[in-house]
């Protein structure tokens, strides 16, 4: 029989890898403590309808990349595919709407599933680290949410990215927008994608976010979202750009940032690295000052972004950040013969309970093999148990990193080691 695998595009954190992941998440949880935001989890699985609704039925995510399959009771339900359409169903749903405003609420670690050519930086089950500001308007909340992104970048180690922003402004500019983008895409119809072709009529702005080379060349000279922004767009816009300013970030105006989700208005933004290939883009969002009562709730204003923590990783990498070395075990007890062995799982216990970590033989390994094990896993400490030092009460306590030992009594080793 063939072993089983792993799904095509998934990958295991083996433990030589999860104390990176450990670490990440720790600056992430710190970072969003500093900028007041809150952790709010939501369900692997929604109904289909979320998505359709909330990211868009003309984008890549919902016509190819979805997991929708039917449950036992007969209902549509998809694998989250992005973080935002069930942050704001939970937001509505538990009347956070209720709590003061503005809210910042974050995810993190979710697992975010697309049904994707698996490559480099592209995999069928990902995880995301996000962050929904709600409830406010005003260009210095999306310059803040961008800021946090920068300065969790900054935090862990990397260089090398940068910071790509643009407006895709709103339904009002975008009634303008569509008319000069048919006109220009009408003659180019024939030579199309059979998706974009369908796209033409409900959502052409889709078609510049098209990764078929053919259409690629096509839009290459279309019109541009920002050229035709209304006055409101345009000062946000402005303001975005003057408040990462006074904070020192540095930017690109980037045209052609269009997203791959229906819900963005206004300002939208990515944060690009070049040191992990084609797939560079490591984090992602924007405005969406619909989606909230599309999705059945009163109108209000959110943005935020989400951000790849594989490609994260990847970028972390490629910057040779270094990881802080999980700690080692404390203290290994080496025992020999039946009572010892009985003391040394004991005191393992009693020091675990004290808050040292300790380790002890499993294995019924000789002496000497305990002490090559020992040795292997680092420990800090190792002390020696056999019946002559059960008989007088005292062993010796040996630091591993220079050989020093030292005699103690087995009573009093918790309140060493502590
Ligand atoms: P791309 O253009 O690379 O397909 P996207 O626009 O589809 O990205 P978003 O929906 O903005 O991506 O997702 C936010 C972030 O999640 C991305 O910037 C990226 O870091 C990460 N991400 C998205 N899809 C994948 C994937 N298939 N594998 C790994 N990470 C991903
Ligand atoms: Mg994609």
């Amino acid at each position: 029989m063939q072993n089983i695998q792993a799904p095509k595009g998934t990958k295991d954190v083996t433990p030589a890898e999860s104390h990176k992941w450990h670490y990440i998440e720790s600056n992430m949880r710190e970072l969003c403590r500093l900028y007041g935001a809150r952790e709010l989890r939501t369900p692997v699985i929604e109904h289909t309808e979320l998505f359709l609704r909330g990211v868009g039925d003309t984008t890549d995510i919902v016509q190819k990349e979805m997991y929708t399959f039917e449950d036992k009771g007969g209902r549509s339900i998809t694998l989250k595919p992005e973080g935002t359409a069930g942050m704001v169903r939970a937001f509505l749903e538990n009347r956070l709407f209720n709590e003061p405003m503005p809210q910042k609420l974050y995810y993190l670690n979710s697992p975010t599933f697309r049904y994707e050519k698996p490559q480099a930086g592209r995999l069928r089950e990902h995880h995301q680290f996000g962050i929904e500001m709600v409830g406010a308007y005003g260009a210095e909340t999306d310059a803040e949410v961008i800021l946090l992104a920068l300065t969790l970048f900054e935090k862990l180690g990397v260089r090398d990215l940068m910071l790509h922003i643009n407006s895709i402004g709103c339904p009002e500019c975008r009634r303008d927008y569509n008319k000069a983008l048919r006109e220009y895409l009408e003659g180019y119809l024939p030579e199309m994608c059979e998706t974009c072709r369908s796209r033409f009529d409900k959502n052409p702005m889709r078609i510049i976010d098209c990764k078929e080379e053919r259409c690629r060349q096509i839009v290459k000279n279309a019109p541009r979202t920002i050229d035709y922004l209304c006055e409101d767009c345009r000062r946000h816009f402005e303001s975005v750009k003057a408040c990462l300013d006074a904070a020192g970030a540095e930017y690109v105006v980037d045209p052609d940032i269009v997203r791959g989700l229906d819900y963005y208005t206004g300002t939208v933004f990515e944060v690009i690295s070049n040191r992990i290939g084609a797939q560079g883009a490591v984090c992602a969002g924007g405005r969406y000052n619909g989606l909230i009562e599309e999705l059945g709730g009163q109108s209000i204003p959110a943005v935020g972004f989400g951000m790849g923590m594989e490609r994260l990783l990847a970028v972390m990498e490629a910057n040779e950040v270094k990881f802080p070395k999980p700690p080692a075990v404390k203290v290994y007890f080496a025992a020999m013969g039946e009572a010892p062995r009985l003391k040394a799982f004991a005191l393992a216990q009693e020091l675990r309970r004290a808050g040292i970590s300790a380790e002890f033989d499993h294995m019924d390994r000789s002496f000497k093999a305990q002490f090559k094990y020992a040795n292997k896993i680092e420990a800090e400490y190792t002390v020696a148990i056999g019946d002559e030092e059960l008989a007088s009460g005292t062993v010796r306590v040996k630091r591993m990193a220079d050989g020093e030992e030292r005699e103690l009594e087995i009573s009093g080793l918790a309140s060493f080691f502590a």
